[in-house]
Formats: structure tokens, C-alpha cells, sequence
């Protein structure tokens, strides 16, 4: 079997062998970007490589990059329990050219590798192009010898790869793998293109225009290549396995989990076993590259996915904090790749175990307090918007969780009764600062707020740290 960190060593070496530079993975936090939450893609620490801002010795590059989506443009928390393809931290292999090579070599060394290193079956294979890229399609035929009914030209933006709302993007083409007639899903671009029996592996982006705004693009001073696949999906595939969460790497934290809950990995249990992996590993790697829970910006995005692990150690009955104590089976499998795993680990247990131990209180009684008003409701109707707030405000749960806990019911909450509890309690709290005549920094970052705008939500006691973040 090729295991996870096989498939990683064997994609950083192909692309050595043909020119590429082995280029470390950057940290999740991206350095000099205020215009992004987390690191969601190999190309962003190419970014200004791509616009010709920045020059680097090398013209080939390859990487494995962290990445995390939860928050912004790319956001798949709420993907986690749900699909088999999702994961909140992944890692994304690719190779990059600068300017050097661009179409037909980059469909050439994504054909060679999965097929002949990888040796994946051509027959299982399909690929997507934008309509507009008659080109690739071409190159795909030559290559690869696909017959047309497996080059799907897609009309819409998902054959144009965007990092966020400005930024180096372009037209791209996606490799996709049919796991069979038993999955659901239809093929890319039909209408149940969402379920999971066609998973994309491999999106070749052809990087040609540079995002400045809204209707504002511009072409690069040279047309480059940005490729991402996902590690998990990829391992998936050659694992044999339809699940992502099935892979060795998923499965040995799955199976942590469940060794210290005394639970069974499968059954009843196994949503919160890999929900509870995934948040282990993006929580983890957010501490190592220095984010902090808090109630603002990233460090509220991080206590998010935290708090929803944590109710999801809680549905498997951990009465004492648990995800400290799945550290070393992460460092295990992903310390090697990544040392600061380990550089952290003093850190990533401590923080992980506080926060718990802090939550564990109101996660109980909240809990109980949304059952009780469940109770009360008819089938399918939403939970009252102050009731959510009161989660929120008093008790410590983001708007995402409790809707988390309700989507299993078909259930969903009142956002717009939510969004007003807040404001009244804002209003009562800015006519309170107004009232004691001090000119405080509260009701000065109110003010702030109200020229700027929040782009998204991430608290009440937060949105002006947040400032600008937006994608
Ligand atoms: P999907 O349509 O399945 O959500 P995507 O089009 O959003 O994927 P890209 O932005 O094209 O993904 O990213 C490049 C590759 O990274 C994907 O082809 C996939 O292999 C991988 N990938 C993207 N999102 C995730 C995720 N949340 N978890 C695991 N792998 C992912
Ligand atoms: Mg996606
Ligand atoms: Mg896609
Ligand atoms: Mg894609």
C-alpha cells in the first residue's frame, strides 16, 4: 500500500526530478496577506512570484502546503461529517511555474504522474476544461488519448480558480475519478455534480490574469502554471478507499479517538470519530503556526472548529477533555513532514486541554437549555433567534455550532432574529458607553466597525480586530 506520507515523498520527487525546487510549506497564517484568513492554497505563497512582484532563484517550484478552509471564500467547515471528500485542514500538493512552462507540459507531467508513477487506471479517469479553453482540451486528447465524451467542458466559475476576491487566477482544468455506479453523484457540471461518486483530484490552473477588483483583471506579465491536489483525496483513490476519512493517515487519528473514548471507530460513532480527527488536525497546525483561541478574526475561527470537536467528544461520551490527549498519534503520522508539530506540542496540548476545560461547563448546560427548547418546537421549525443568541452570548456557542447540532434534526435557526438580538444588545451597550461619558476604546471601534462594515460574521465582541479580512 502507498501510504499517505509515500504518496507525498513520491509527488515532491517526480516533480524534482523534472526541474522543480522542493519548496517547504508556508505557514497557515499568510505572511504579509491581510486580504486572507488562512493559507487555503499551494499558490499563496507564490502570489506575488505569479504578479512579477517578487522574484525567487527558481523558475519550477514544487510544494505539499498546508492548508485550512474554514472561513472566507473557500470555507469547508460545514463539508466535515458530511462528505467524504472534505476536510477543514488538508494538505495540497503542487507544482508551479513561474513564467517557464505552461499548458502542455503541466496536462504532460499530471498525466505521467498519475497514471505511470501513481498508476492509477486511465479508464476511471475524466477531466474537465472551461469552455472557453479549447486549447487544453486539445492538449488533453494528444496526451492522454481521452475521447470526448471525457473532456466535460464547464461553462461556470468552477473551471476558473480564484485564491479570493483579487489576486492571480485563470482558467483551469480538473481531473476527476469515478468511483463507480454505487456512489451517488453525477459527473462534473450535471446537476447532482455534488455528491461524491466523481471526486476531483487534481485542478491544473492556468494561471493568466491578475484579479485587481471587482471587474478588474488584467493579464500576468507571463502565463504560469499553479496545480493543487488534495493529499487525502489522492491517497484515497490509490488506498483503495471511496472516503477520504478511510485513508491510513484519517484512519489511525480516527482510531486514537476511539481508543481513548473506549467507543467503536464505526457504527453510531463514527461521524463524531472523524469530525473529531479532522478538528484535531487544523486545530493543531493553527496553534503551531501561532494562532491563539479568541474572540476575533483567526483566533475565533480556531475556537469555532474547536468548540464543535468538542461537542462532538462530548456526543461520544468524553467526560474529560480529549483532544490533548490525541496530539502525539497527529505527531506521530505528521511530524516527520511537518516539525513544527513537534516544536509545538508543549503548546498545541496545553492550549487544546484550557480551552476544553473551559468550555466543558457551558457545553453541558447549553446543551441542555437547546434541548429543552427543542422540545417545544414542531417539526422542521427553527429555532427562535434570541434562543440562539442566548447560546451565543451566555453560554459560549458560535451561531455554527448550534446550527451544527440542529442540521442533524433538519432544523436550522432564525439568523435574522439571531442578527437582531445582537444589534439590541450592541445598541444597549453603546447607549451604556455614551451614558458614562467616557470616550473608551469600545465605542470608538463601534464606530470603526460601522464605516468598514463586517464582511463576515465572527462575534459580537470581535468585528473590529477583524478590520479588512475578507476572503
Ligand atoms: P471541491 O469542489 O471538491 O470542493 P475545490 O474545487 O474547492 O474542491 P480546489 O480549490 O480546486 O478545490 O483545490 C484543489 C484541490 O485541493 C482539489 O482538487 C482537491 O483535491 C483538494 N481539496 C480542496 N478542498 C479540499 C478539502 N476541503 N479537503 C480536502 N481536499 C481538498
Ligand atoms: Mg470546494
Ligand atoms: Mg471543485
Ligand atoms: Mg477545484
Amino acid at each position: 500500500m502507498q501510504t499517505a506520507n509515500d504518496i507525498r515523498r513520491t509527488f515532491l520527487d517526480f516533480f524534482a526530478k523534472q526541474g522543480h525546487q522542493i519548496v517547504d510549506s508556508s505557514p497557515l497564517v499568510p505572511r504579509n496577506d491581510p486580504t486572507l484568513m488562512f493559507t487555503n492554497a499551494g499558490m499563496v505563497q507564490f502570489k506575488n512570484v505569479f504578479t512579477g512582484a517578487e522574484t525567487r532563484p527558481y523558475k519550477r517550484a514544487v510544494t505539499s502546503q498546508k492548508c485550512v478552509r474554514a472561513g472566507g471564500k473557500h470555507n469547508d467547515l460545514d463539508n466535515v461529517g458530511y462528505t467524504a471528500r472534505h476536510h477543514t485542514f488538508f494538505e495540497m500538493l503542487g507544482n508551479f511555474s513561474f513564467g517557464d512552462y505552461f499548458k502542455d507540459d503541466a496536462i504532460a507531467f499530471a498525466w505521467n504522474l498519475i497514471t505511470k508513477e501513481y498508476g492509477l487506471p486511465a479508464d476511471k479517469l475524466l477531466v474537465t476544461v472551461h469552455t472557453s479553453d479549447e486549447d487544453a482540451a486539445a492538449i488533453w486528447r494528444k496526451v492522454a488519448g481521452l475521447s470526448d465524451d471525457r473532456i466535460i467542458r464547464i461553462p461556470t466559475d468552477d473551471n476558473f480558480w480564484r485564491m479570493g476576491d483579487t489576486g492571480p487566477c485563470g482558467p483551469c482544468s480538473e481531473i476527476f475519478y469515478d468511483h463507480g455506479p454505487s456512489i451517488a453523484g453525477g459527473p462534473p457540471g450535471s446537476a447532482d455534480q455534488d455528491g461524491d461518486r466523481f471526486i476531483e483530484i487534481w485542478n491544473l490552473v492556468f494561471m493568466q490574469y491578475e484579479q485587481l477588483g471587482p471587474d478588474n483583471l488584467v493579464p500576468l506579465p507571463k502565463p504560469s502554471i499553479d496545480t493543487g491536489m488534495g493529499l487525502e483525496r489522492l491517497a484515497a483513490v490509490l488506498q483503495g478507499k471511496h472516503d477520504n476519512y478511510d485513508i491510513d493517515l484519517m484512519r489511525s487519528l480516527i482510531l486514537a479517538s476511539a481508543e481513548a473514548t473506549k467507543t467503536s471507530p464505526d457504527g453510531a460513532h463514527a461521524v463524531s470519530h472523524r469530525v473529531i480527527a479532522d478538528h484535531l488536525r487544523s486545530t493543531s497546525f493553527l496553534i503551531a503556526d501561532g494562532v491563539l483561541p479568541s474572540n476575533e478574526g483567526r483566533g475565533y475561527v480556531l475556537r469555532r472548529i474547536m468548540r464543535r470537536a468538542m461537542r462532538h467528544a462530548h456526543m461520544i461520551g468524553a467526560r474529560e477533555p480529549l483532544m490533548h490527549r490525541l496530539v502525539p498519534a497527529l505527531i506521530q503520522q505528521m511530524g516527520d513532514a511537518y516539525p513544527e508539530l513537534n516544536r509545538a506540542r508543549a503548546l498545541i496540548v496545553e492550549t487544546l486541554k484550557l480551552e476544553e476545560t473551559r468550555f466543558k461547563q457551558t457545553l453541558e448546560r447549553g446543551l441542555r437549555l437547546l434541548e429543552d427548547e427543542v422540545g417545544h418546537l414542531g417539526e422542521g421549525q427553527p429555532l427562535a433567534g434570541d434562543v440562539a443568541f442566548k447560546l451565543y452570548d451566555t453560554y459560549g456557542f458560535p451561531l455554527d455550532l448550534t446550527q451544527d447540532v440542529l442540521r442533524g434534526q433538519g432544523r436550522g435557526v432564525d439568523e435574522a432574529g439571531f442578527k437582531a438580538a445582537m444589534d439590541e444588545q450592541r445598541r444597549k451597550a453603546r447607549e451604556s458607553w455614551a451614558g458614562s461619558g467616557e470616550v473608551g476604546t469600545e465605542k470608538l471601534w463601534y464606530e470603526i466597525k460601522d464605516e468598514l462594515g463586517a464582511t463576515e460574521f465572527f462575534g459580537y465582541d470581535t468585528e473590529v480586530a477583524e478590520g479588512k479580512v475578507t476572503a
